[in-house]
């Protein structure tokens, strides 16, 4: 069976088709500019030599979809030969709220739920809903599922997720920590236990989503216990642009200063911050990484100050879980991202972390990057999101 993954983004769609009997990846793509001047979809069937560029005026996500299904079944370069060939269809959902710990074949009541989450998520979900739609008018007899980034995150205890602010905030407005990036660390999760050969059950897990967005989480058999991502993905981590934690006091301190609202403060802590606020120089690790290497010295201390953020929440999350087994870095810069790991990692050999800076000079490839002795086995797995949407989508609907 074939399944369509599709991650909707406000002007910019990313899909995969793969068949899931032996989850082969057939093909893959991205549309950008939808809405806007340029359209553009980038198409690659694997296995091909060139990349499919195609250029259309596409003026919302229904277009852009029926763009993605002409190229996955044109004769040249697509992989199937009907749209009848497509089994199903995989979504990815970034806000749940508390309604949802797994994903869900999409009916009319998962409909109004995600509606009822877009004031948790107000710049995700109408995109995500929009592909959704999208896809019932284009294939209304295809099945169609949601992977919520949320969900992973709702096995966390009351004592993670709850603020230190009035309990009715919580009761009437749903205001709590709900985490995002859910999809992958369950992931990375299932394929440490894998590489170390134990039932994830048995294990205590700490994985670093570290991309231009980071979060960490702690795993306790096979259950998030805590994540670093609150009520928005603002929370956590210094990022590629957002502050990540701080204290709050500081949102109407700036706001008075540069006589602007709350709100626009907000979007300074989500765009204009991070390891680019503090540099001025790029939201980039790579162009960080040079920079520092040339001398700057607010490249380097952006560098140090997201490093320190990560050793902390590990120490945190260690001291959760009374130890841990294994540390996993993913995404962008943890997959690419040597030097980054090796600065988190080492000094904390008393924590039974004992990095190998050989073994770590890798990148983007599934191994461990610890010493053979070391207590704490730390590990590189790159994410796969879309394998992940795709498992479900083929779980709850074949
Ligand atoms: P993601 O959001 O997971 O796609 O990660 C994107 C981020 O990963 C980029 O902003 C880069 O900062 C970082 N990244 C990607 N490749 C490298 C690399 N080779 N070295 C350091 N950082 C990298």
């Amino acid at each position: 069976m074939n399944v369509l993954v599709i991650n909707c983004g406000s002007s910019s769609l990313k899909y995969q088709l793969l068949e899931m009997t032996t989850e082969t990846l057939l093909a893959k793509g991205l549309v950008e500019r939808i809405g806007i001047s340029g359209s553009v979809l980038n198409h690659q069937k694997i296995g091909a030599a060139d990349k499919i560029v195609i250029e259309t005026p596409m003026d919302d996500h229904k277009d852009a979809i029926a763009q993605v299904i002409a190229a996955i079944t044109n004769e040249t370069y697509g992989v199937v030969t009907s749209m009848d060939e497509i089994g199903a269809v995989g979504h990815r959902v970034v806000h749940a709220g508390e309604k949802y710990s797994d994903s869900e074949v999409i009916n009319a009541d998962v409909l109004a739920a995600l509606e009822e989450c877009v004031e948790l998520a107000p710049l995700h979900n109408p995109p995500n809903l929009l592909g959704i739609s999208a896809c019932t008018q284009l294939m209304p007899a295809t099945p169609q599922v949601a992977v919520f980034d949320t969900a992973f995150h709702q096995t966390m205890p009351a004592e993670s997720y709850i603020y230190a602010i009035p309990y009715e905030y919580y009761e009437n407005y749903g205001v709590r920590r709900y985490g995002f990036h859910g999809t992958s660390h369950k992931y990375v999760a299932e394929r440490a236990a894998d590489m170390l050969g134990k039932p994830i059950d048995e294990l205590k897990i700490i994985t670093c989503h570290l991309g231009n967005g980071a979060s960490v989480s702690a795993i306790r058999n096979g259950k998030c216990i805590d994540t670093s991502m609150g009520f928005t993905p603002l929370e956590g981590l210094v990022m590629g642009t957002r502050s990540g934690d701080l204290d709050p006091a500081i949102i109407s301190f700036i706001a008075d200063k540069l006589d602007i609202k709350a709100d626009d403060v907000i979007g300074i802590l989500n765009k204009k911050s991070g390891v680019l606020g503090i540099s001025g120089v790029s939201s980039d690790f790579r162009d960080l990484e040079s920079a520092a290497a040339d001398g700057n010295e607010r490249a380097l201390l952006a560098l140090s100050v997201f490093a320190h953020r990560v050793r902390f929440y590990i120490g945190a999350y260690m001291a959760e879980l009374n130890g841990v087994d294994a540390l996993v870095f993913t995404a962008g810069l943890g997959e690419n991202g040597p030097d980054m790991r090796k600065a988190i990692c080492e000094n904390m050999n008393n924590l039974g972390i004992e990095f190998d800076s050989v073994r770590n000079n890798i990148r983007g490839k599934e191994t461990i990057i610890s010493a053979e002795s070391s207590k704490v086995k730390v590990l590189l797995i790159p994410t796969n999101e879309e394998l992940m949407i795709a498992r479900d989508t083929y779980r709850l609907t074949k």
